[in-house]
């Protein structure tokens, strides 16, 4: 509809021209790279041998990034750092939600802190929605730990496959250490398979029991207990010292019935609290026992050289699969082949020798 004051007959107010006013958009905005450029392997590297927590942050950014330039970049930095890594104490920590990880992890850190070093926390959790990019969430976790300065403090990759969460954290374990961070915590729940990718990255693996109702060996994968090389009762305050004492005397006579374990150490079980912090130095005492005892037997080296070798294993077969399973051809011969399958119109053998002839025939020939 016209507007009558564009009339030129129009007699009323008219509208003056005025200031000229800026443009509502910054005609410089395009001009401004939209990315930060990718730094190079060497200035992310320089940076992190300096301690620099930015590039370190970075860094673990690129490990943790499903873009393909990402990943080539990142090998890159791990390759540059791998020789200045391994000096540093890995612990793995686990225990059911709820048993005081993120608590207990706060008090057993500013302990390890006081006699200088550095510490990193990181954790293994591919199923958790808690974790997902949430950083603000592991921060208030470890109060005390968020704002020191000598803590670095790293939520699980997001979730993914365990095998591919797993070697993300196993690489940040690399860039960690080389930045000078000698103490190393993984932290995972402990109620599912995370425990094995943990423990085949750490040299020493704490479980976090609570004495509970009823069976305390309920519940507990069997596997786990026998991964561990301490297992530590915690909340043994007030009302429950007596609870937990009695845990602590179930916990140690099921020990007796595991075999052995490859490194001659025999698992301890103590009780402690870590929101009264009690009982927090005999846990470090024998923490540190542990790796006196290792390190003078040797196993402490081969146990690392293993892990090296699984890691190996792990990781030429995680790249298999992806290769495989990231192929679009083969995506959708998966799912006709699987149709097939539940239609029983084939038998799950035939199927998949055909998918994976199709897969050879194309790309390894
Ligand atoms: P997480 O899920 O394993 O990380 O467990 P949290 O550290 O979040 O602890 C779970 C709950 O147990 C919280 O309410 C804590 O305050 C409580 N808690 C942790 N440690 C202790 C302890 O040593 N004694 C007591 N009484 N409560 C504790």
């Amino acid at each position: 509809m016209e507007h009558p004051e564009n009339d030129d007959k129009y007699t009323g107010l008219t509208v003056n021209s005025g200031v000229v006013q800026p443009p509502s958009v910054n005609p410089y905005l395009n001009k401004r790279p939209r990315r930060k450029p990718l730094p190079t392997a060497s200035e992310l590297v320089e940076g992190i041998l300096k301690g620099d927590v930015t590039a370190l942050s970075r860094a673990v950014t690129l490990v943790e990034s499903l873009a393909h330039d990402h990943y080539a970049l990142a090998q890159e930095v791990i390759d540059k750092c791998l020789p200045h890594s391994g000096n540093s104490r890995r612990i793995g920590i686990t225990g059911v939600p709820g048993a005081g990880k993120s608590t207990s992890i706060d008090v057993f850190g500013l302990h390890v802190l006081r006699e200088g070093g550095k510490l990193a926390v990181l954790a293994i959790d591919p199923s958790s929605e808690r974790t997902k990019g949430s950083i603000l969430g592991d921060k208030t976790r470890m109060e005390k730990l968020a704002v020191h300065p000598s803590a670095f403090i790293r939520p699980s990759p997001s979730a993914g496959s365990l095998g591919g969460v797993a070697r993300k954290t196993r690489e940040t374990i690399v860039l960690c250490e080389a930045a000078g961070y000698n103490n190393i915590f993984v932290e995972t729940v402990g109620v599912g398979q995370s425990e094995t990718a943990v423990h085949s990255m750490v040299d020493f693996f704490l479980l976090i029991q609570i004495a509970g109702a009823g069976d305390e060996l309920q519940g507990i994968k069997r596997g786990i207990m026998e991964m561990a090389d301490g297992i530590v009762i915690n909340k043994a305050d007030g009302d429950n010292i007596g609870p937990a004492q009695l845990a602590q005397a179930q916990f140690r006579s099921a020990l007796h019935l595991f075999p052995p374990t490859a490194s001659g150490w025999r698992p301890e079980v103590l009780t402690y609290s870590g929101y009264y912090e009690l009982g927090i130095p005999e846990v470090w005492d024998m923490i540190d026992r542990y790796f006196a005892f290792v390190k003078a037997n040797g196993y402490f080296d081969t146990k690392r050289r293993e892990q090296a070798r699984w890691w190996m294993y792990e990781t030429i077969d995680e790249q298999l699969r992806k290769h495989f399973y990231d192929n679009p051809d083969i995506a959708a011969r998966l799912a006709a082949a699987e149709a097939d399958v539940l239609a029983n119109h084939r038998s799950s053998f035939a199927a998949a020798a055909d998918v994976l002839n199709h897969y050879f025939d194309s790309k390894m020939l």
